[in-house]
């Protein structure tokens, strides 16, 4: 029996979801992430099916319902859909999610179902496949467009769509945008730029204020909804003639920050208490055997004294980050 435990911080803030990177490997090139595509950086080996099968049970024992997997291309992973079926499967664990640039999707999209997941992120930056190209190093759009539709048919509850904003690349979009969720059920993130350690020149070159993208919306009439309790820090809008909806992720917003409901763990088992903070904390040596998972348990409660109020991206500090394969987004 579990003590009881709630991951909270000293800001009352609460941490139900957990982003767990499987593998930091990716076979695209984004041009704002892996440029120059995905370069070994550590000697040391993914975290094992058993090892995350009892970080994920720890986590459940303390309140966590929502797991995502990310990466890197997470589907890169050979045991993919077996770490899935695993993590779907602990008690406790309502809904698995996951983040793919949609390589393959639509021929594994029944089995990714199949094997518990239930939400899944599709990362389209532009519906241009000429861009698409251009910015992911991939002439795949097709293929990652009709993986949507294969997630829909598959029975998805939540399809969502990550484009991230980029100036004279994709921002002339928008109509594009806006009719492809005309009669689609999902919801379409525009994600704001983010500075890395690694993409500073391109940032300045390409980063919009995602207020930008907000004014063009509310001009053609969407509305924005009320954030519902315990959503994280997406702003999101609806359109009475629009079967999707839009997500708008700005991270350089003042209160962004406040509504963090999250906690990421490196494909090496680091615990990040935040995308943009210093080092992780190893909880790996605490995931060799089931008797583990109170120590892990308290050492993760210990380090959530000492999670910081907000990220100092502002200031151009990107913390250990040098682009977001080595934790996913
Ligand atoms: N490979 C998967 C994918 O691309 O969907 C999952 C990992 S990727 C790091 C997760 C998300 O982060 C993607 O939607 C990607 O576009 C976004 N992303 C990566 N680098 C970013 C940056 N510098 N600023 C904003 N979003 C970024
Ligand atoms: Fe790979 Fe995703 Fe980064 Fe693109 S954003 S290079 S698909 S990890």
């Amino acid at each position: 029996m579990d003590k009881e435990y709630a991951i909270e911080d000293r800001f009352g803030r609460r941490f139900p979801y957990l982003r767990l990177s499987v593998t930091d490997v990716c076979n695209f090139r984004c041009t704002y992430c892996l440029p120059d595509g995905h370069k070994k950086t550590r000697e040391d080996s993914f975290l094992t099916l058993q090892e995350i099968r009892r970080l994920a049970e720890a986590f459940a024992g303390m309140g966590t319902w929502k797991i995502r997997l990310t990466g890197g291309e997470p589907t890169v992973r050979k045991d993919f859909s077996d770490i899935a079926r695993v993590v779907s499967s602990i008690p406790g664990i309502r809904k698995v999610a996951f983040t793919t640039n949609g390589y393959k999707l639509p021929e594994r999209a029944k089995e990714y179902y199949d094997a518990g997941l239930r939400a899944i992120n599709v990362s389209i930056d532009s519906l241009d496949p000429r861009k698409f190209h251009e910015i992911t190093g991939h002439n795949r759009l097709e293929e990652v467009v009709d993986g949507v539709q294969c997630a829909l048919d598959a029975g998805f509850d939540k399809v969502k769509i990550n484009a991230v904003l980029l100036k004279g690349l994709n921002d002339g979009e928008l109509g594009g945008f806006l009719d492809f969720i005309a009669n689609r059920p999902v919801s379409l993130r525009f994600i704001e730029l983010m500075q890395t350690g690694d993409n500073l020149a391109y940032f300045r070159k390409y980063h919009i204020p995602a207020t930008v993208i907000r004014k063009k919306l509310e001009q053609r009439g969407w509305q924005e909804l009320e954030r519902e309790e315990g959503a994280g820090p997406a702003v999101e809008y609806a359109h009475p003639d629009y079967q999707g909806r839009i997500g708008i992720i700005a991270p350089y917003s003042k209160d962004f920050c406040k509504t963090c409901n999250r906690l990421r763990v490196s494909a090496w088992g680091d615990l990040h208490l935040c995308l943009f903070g210093a080092g992780g904390h190893s909880l790996r040596h605490l995931m060799q055997e089931d008797g583990q998972k109170e120590e892990l348990q308290e050492t993760v409660m210990r380090l959530m004294q000492i999670k910081k109020s907000t990220h100092f991206l502002q200031t151009g500090d990107t913390g250990v980050r040098t682009n977001l394969a080595s934790i996913g987004g």
